[in-house]
C-alpha cells in the first residue's frame, strides 16, 4: 500500500529534504513538535516495526545512524535530542511507512504523552 512518503520518494509531493543517500530520505516533519523536526526514512518501504524480517536490522540502524550524523552536524548532539519510532494505532503511527522522527531544539518531558 502506497502512502504519501512514497509520493516524497518520488519527488511527487514536495518536501523539505535535509538528507538523501542511497537508502534513506530525511526530510522536514509538516507539522513539527519541536524547533527541529525530522523524519528518516527508509526508501524501500516497511509499513511499521513488526514488518521487519529477519536480517533487516539494517534498515532501522540506517536511520538511527543517519539521525545521529545529523545532529552532529548540525550541532546539537551534544545538548541532546530523542528519536521516536511509533507502531501501529495505540503507538500513534498514522503513515505507514517506517520513519524515525528525530525531535531537538527543546528539552524533552518524560514520560511522552
Ligand atoms: P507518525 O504519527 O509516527 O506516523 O508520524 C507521521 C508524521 O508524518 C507526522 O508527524 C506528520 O506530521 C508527518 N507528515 C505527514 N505527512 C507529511 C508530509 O507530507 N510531509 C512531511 N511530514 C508529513
Amino acid at each position: 500500500m502506497a502512502t504519501i512518503f512514497d509520493k516524497i520518494i518520488a519527488r511527487e509531493i514536495p518536501a523539505d529534504i535535509v538528507h538523501e543517500d542511497e537508502n534513506v530520505l530525511a526530510f522536514r516533519d509538516i507539522n513539527p513538535q519541536a524547533p527541529v523536526h525530522v523524519l528518516f526514512i527508509p526508501k524501500r518501504p516497511v509499513a511499521t516495526l513488526n514488518d521487519l524480517a529477519p536480517g533487516d536490522e539494517v534498515v532501522v540502524g540506517r536511520l538511527v545512524t543517519a539521525a545521529a550524523a545529523y545532529a552532529k552536524a548540525e550541532g546539537f548532539a551534544d545538548s541532546g535530542y530523542r528519536v521516536v519510532i511509533n507502531c501501529n494505532g495505540d503507538g500513534g503511527q498514522s503513515v505507514y511507512h517506517i520513519h524515525l522522527h528525530l525531535l531537538a531544539g527543546r528539552a524533552m518531558a518524560w514520560p511522552p504523552g
